[in-house]
């Protein structure tokens, strides 16, 4: 099958939501709304790296969008259209046709079109995702702006995906496998979170992210960290270690002053937020437990550990 039958074949749909020119021409073309900056990010998965080697074509479809969705929802952005590089080691039109199903099931939950890619032949099965998305011009929401006294929120539960991971079969597998990014959250919260990130390689090194560019420190309560009801038969330093140092969540972490959240709480029920800890001036990342000073060493995943 050539390489022209795979796009047609798979990739090649022709059903867009507002693209100029999708697949087909050398470039896609598209027109932002006026008054909006294009948000932009690419992922690369590689297999056995980014997803056990064993993960269904279909997951491998949906969590590759995913992933960079997650991006743009970390920035408060609307997400567009996708772009697709993939590198495969043969030909196997059964996993063509599932991994297609996955990105396409993915791109229709979120309405967002592919636009465009590349298919290339490579030893090693690796796919590579642009995600393209709009954004009010000035409202995205950066690592830098957390503010001493803002809240630290986070929405969903973490620790989910690494404990699935760990547990193959187990039902947390599902959220290792098919993560959620926070579109609708992410949008809801411009204008009123001061700062934000995705979680991708657990909370505490993402809240890090924040800390730095922000120049300010944090305190998270241990007591408070959104777990499922399925990690409380650990442990509870497992848990938290799992909650903060956990990678694959793809939840989002924001600062958002009391004020606005309240504000936040008002606009939205469908997505469960939960305050974790408060920015302090003092820099560094320290913990309590129930309002107590907790010393707790992690660190998260780190992909060149
Ligand atoms: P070129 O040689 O000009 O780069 P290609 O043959 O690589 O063109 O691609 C032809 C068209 O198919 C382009 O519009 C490209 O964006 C699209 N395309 C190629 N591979 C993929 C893919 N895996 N998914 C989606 N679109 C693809
Ligand atoms: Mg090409």
């Amino acid at each position: 099958m050539a390489e022209f039958s795979i796009i047609e074949t798979y990739f090649n749909r022709r059903r867009y939501a507002s693209v100029d020119l999708g697949i087909g021409d050398d470039s896609a073309l598209l027109s932002p709304p006026p008054g909006h900056q294009l948000v932009i990010c690419t992922d690369t998965l590689v297999a056995g790296r980014h997803f056990p080697l064993n993960t269904s074509a279909h997951a491998i479809g949906w969590k590759s969008v995913a992933v960079n969705l997650s991006d743009i929802a970390a920035m408060g952005a609307q997400p567009h259209s996708i772009l697709l590089a993939l590198s495969l080691p043969a030909i196997n039109e059964s996993w063509l046709a599932d991994f297609s199903q996955g990105l396409y099931q993915c791109c229709d939950q979120y309405n967002v079109s592919l636009i465009g890619g590349d298919t290339t032949q490579n030893p090693q099965l690796t796919i590579t995702i642009t995600a393209l998305g709009w954004i009010e011009t000035g409202l995205a929401l950066t690592r830098s702006g957390a503010q001493v006294g803002d809240l630290i929120v986070v929405s969903g539960t973490v620790g989910d995906a690494a404990f699935g991971l760990q547990h193959p079969g187990h039902p947390l597998q599902k959220r290792l496998d098919y993560p959620t990014p926070r579109c609708e959250t992410g949008q809801q919260l411009t204008g009123l979170a001061t700062s934000m990130i995705d979680i991708s390689d657990g909370l505490a090194q993402d809240l890090g992210h924040i800390l730095k560019a922000s120049q300010v420190g944090a305190r998270l309560e241990l007591s408070s960290l959104p777990v499922s009801d399925m990690l409380y038969q650990l442990t509870a330093q497992e848990r938290w270690k799992y909650a903060l140092a956990g990678g694959d969540d793809y939840e989002l972490c924001f600062t958002i002053s009391e004020k606005n959240y309240q504000a936040f709480m008002k606009l939205q029920q469908n997505v469960k937020t939960t305050t974790v800890g408060k920015i302090t001036r003092q820099p560094g990342l320290t913990f309590e437990q129930d309002g107590q000073p907790y010393l707790f060493q992690l660190n998260g995943y780190q992909h060149f550990a």
